[in-house]
């Protein structure tokens, strides 16, 4: 199967979503283009985790209608309050009448937070220090946090009289100058009150999770969540505010790496520094990220029914308590983007459930919170406990697609084993250029499994391998690799399958168990290697005699590409090379681009990238190149009476006893790796003919594959059409002339062609 791209290209995640940074990443059109070839839009589709809510959207989207169990009912509310597609001015509606709302003692919740973020200007002759009302014109963005202090050590952000944008080293006068926050055990009390009383074995979880947080954080949030719930607000409204409560919940805990870096927590770790957002900015960019539906879904409360149209179905609970059990041929296909194990989720979805929807809210979550475990061993066991429950639930001849995000040798394992040992076997899968994504597509039906024996495993391993770098023609890294072994021992029965001996070994054994196939030096070549197998990259030590790269191969399916339109969409070339790079096949997205950039130009046509064949580049005035090339050669050959061959591939420059001196391959293409193959018994120079907007790619063919660079001797050279068409011109051109300048002007990487040619 190839890999079925999103609709944007190059491919990357949408980030101004809520919360996104918990959740999987969310690729625009994949989900839904990639059900769309095992089912029609109207059919009924089942997500049973329920923890990808954008997915769960997009696929509604396309007209499908999805039948959703989420028992996380955070991520059941984004689903809810993305579904009616609130408009921005909506949302900020809603943040300008709550920030109105008033508390008891008169102020109101605005310049209640605003003045935690409010400190004097540090331009000496800024206009605010003569005006008494703007005393405090600085608006603090951020507070920067180092472990273990008391308090922040620097805030950045603007003075909004004088615009000066800094970062201030705060000094004891700035903490004392904001406001006095009530005390920090009464709002911490007050912060777990809502979720468990002292006596119950949940306090003691969230009274950890609550430390997360800064005591200034945690008020203004009690605040906002006080101002939310006491008001009289229309219930469309409160679900929008607690929409924004939501994002400022987020952005008020301390897990923000300073700098900002990948920040996407998977545990409750305290970065050594935090920053501290400030809450209203949060909830003022809030507003966009709820806004980022375009159009309102239909969704309903299973079990209502759907339109043939399409909507969601939402089931807030797990996949077993869904009552009453849906008619098992009515759902068409699974789908899931699983979830993966992440500490800093579940409990902080525990602590904001409990805020807004008190005791009640936390219920679903209960469980899982007191009995936390989240290594990999047991996520794939908590995986399989869902999945295991599928053929209960739909038609047994059901595609059951499964998208693995974020991929790393433990999540795939445990998502395997979750699905083989639920009873499904391994239809085809597909890797993502990065190999960041798995897609995966099983069906209902064990299996089969063959005798286990280590040395069979590996056996195994070392022939899947083979066969994989054989086609691949290029050294791979350890995770394509890697990836590729499992699916591959899964399909031949060789996976999660010893004997009872040892009842459930540890998920990463079955990695440990591969470490020899990696480290055998009669299998493997390998460049820069590490101390770990998962460092360096992977190639045969006995590689086939002949063989295309890679790099080439994608090369000519662009060139076919371009060769039926000088004008293609992105999104096409994706589909192309996919096609003709199936499964783990799918070439990276950085080797694409540079391809692309070697042809053509990238243009926006309707909101989509398209990439346009340059002028010079058009196949009939390439074939014109290359035939005057050839001429001149020739007549260079004939200028210095130098003897000469010609074949179809080749122009040979002959010394007196008809040893080749030079040899001419002349190429419209960067497309190298069988000339050089067949060729590498030439004797003399070797010389590349390419034209000048190749010189790029083929360097940066060099530079990413090391075995190329290996099979290039010192007598393998490339030369510009242009250099070549200088020499010709040149009248005084000896033969010690020519062979100074031949090699004179070689081909560098440059990451931007711009200034080159
Ligand atoms: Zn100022």
């Amino acid at each position: 199967m190839p890999f079925v791209v999103g609709h944007v290209q190059p491919d990357t995640p949408r980030t101004d979503l809520p919360l996104e940074r918990f959740l999987p990443p969310w690729h625009d059109g994949m989900a839904s283009r990639w059900l769309n070839n095992y089912a029609a839009p109207g059919s009924w589709v089942l997500d049973p985790f329920g923890q990808s809510p954008f997915s769960v959207l997009e696929i509604a989207h396309a007209g499908y209608r999805v039948l959703v169990t989420a028992n996380n009912p955070v991520s059941a509310f984004i689903i809810k309050v993305l579904a009616t597609a609130p408009t921005l001015d909506e949302m900020q509606a809603a943040l300008t009448l709550l920030g109105k709302s008033k508390s008891l003692s008169g102020q109101s919740l605005i310049e209640h937070i605003q003045s935690q973020y409010h400190l004097p200007c540090p331009v000496p002759d800024c206009a605010s220090h003569a005006d008494n009302t703007k005393a405090k014109s600085f608006e603090v963005e951020r507070y920067i946090w180092h472990e273990n202090q008391k308090q922040p050590s620097q805030a950045t952000g603007k003075c909004k009289v004088c615009g000066h944008t800094t970062e201030l080293e705060l000094t004891d006068e700035h903490h004392k100058s904001l406001p006095p926050l009530p005390p920090v055990a009464m709002s911490r009390a007050l912060a777990l009150e809502k979720i468990a009383p002292p006596t119950d074995p949940l306090r003691a979880v969230m009274e950890d999770v609550v430390s997360y947080y800064t005591d200034r954080s945690l008020n203004l949030l009690l605040s906002i969540l006080t101002q939310i719930s006491s008001q009289e607000f229309s219930s469309r409204q409160k679900m929008l505010m607690q929409a924004l409560f939501l994002s400022a919940a987020d952005g008020g805990n301390q897990l923000w790496a300073y700098p900002m870096g990948r920040n996407r927590p998977r545990q409750l770790l305290c970065p050594p520094v935090y920053q501290e957002f400030n809450l209203w900015h949060s909830l003022e960019n809030a507003c966009h990220l709820w806004a980022s539906q375009e159009k309102a879904i239909t969704l309903r409360y299973y079990p209502e029914k759907l339109p043939q149209s399409g909507g969601i179905c939402l089931f807030e609970g797990r996949l077993r308590e869904l009552d009453p059990k849906p008619d098992p041929r009515q759902i068409e296909t699974i789908y899931a983007n699983l979830p993966r194990r992440n500490q800093a989720w579940w409990n902080l979805s525990g602590l904001w459930s409990g805020w807004l929807w008190g005791k009640e809210g936390v219920k679903t979550l209960r469980n899982s919170l007191l009995k936390q475990r989240y290594d990999w061993t047991w996520h794939a066991t908590a995986l399989e406990k869902v999945l295991a429950r599928l053929k209960y639930l739909v038609r047994p001849a059901a595609p059951i697609l499964l998208q693995v995000s974020e991929l790393d040798p433990l999540f795939l394992l445990a998502s395997v084993k979750a699905a083989q040992s639920a009873g499904f076997s391994l239809r085809t899968a597909a890797c993502s250029g990065g190999v960041n994504i798995l897609q995966t597509v099983w069906k209902f039906s064990p299996s089969q499994l063959t005798q286990y024996s280590i040395n069979k495993v590996r056996d195994a391993a070392r022939e899947i391998a083979t066969d994989f770098l054989s086609n691949w023609g290029e050294p791979s890294g350890y995770m394509r690799l890697f990836t590729q072994m499992i699916l591959g021992l899964q399909t031949r029965g060789l996976l999660f399958n010893q004997d009872a001996t040892q009842a459930n070994p540890p998920i990463n054994k079955t990695q440990e168990d591969l470490d020899p196939v990696f480290t055998d030096p009669s299998l493997f070549h390998r460049f820069s290697p590490g101390v770990s197998t998962d460092t360096g990259t992977y190639w045969l030590a006995s590689p086939p005699e002949y063989f295309s790269t890679l790099a080439d191969n994608v090369e000519g399916i662009i060139r076919q590409e371009f060769l039926h339109s000088p004008q293609l969409s992105a999104l096409d070339i994706a589909k192309a090379i996919n096609h003709k790079h199936p499964g783990m096949m799918t070439p990276d997205h950085e080797l694409v681009q540079t391809i692309l950039r070697s042809y053509a130009t990238r243009n926006e046509q309707d909101g989509q990238a398209c990439w346009v064949l340059n002028e010079n580049e058009q196949f009939t005035t390439r074939a014109q190149d290359i035939k005057s090339l050839r001429e001149i050669i020739e007549k260079i050959a004939r200028k210095l009476a130098i003897k000469r061959q010609i074949s179809e591939e080749a122009i040979y420059f002959l010394d007196e006893h008809d040893h080749e001196t030079y040899t001419f391959f002349v190429s419209a293409s960067a497309m190298i790796s069988e000339t050089i193959q067949h060729h590498r018994g030439l004797s003399g120079k070797k010389l590349i003919v390419l034209p000048g907007g190749r010189a790029n790619l083929v360097s940066y063919k060099l530079r990413r594959d090391p075995n190329l660079q290996a099979m290039m001797q010192d007598d393998w050279h490339f030369v510009k059409f242009r250099l070549l068409r200088n020499i010709y011109e040149n009248p005084l051109l000896t033969r010690e002339l020519f062979a100074y300048q031949i090699l004179g002007d070689p081909p560098e990487y440059r990451v931007s062609q711009l200034a080159l040619f």
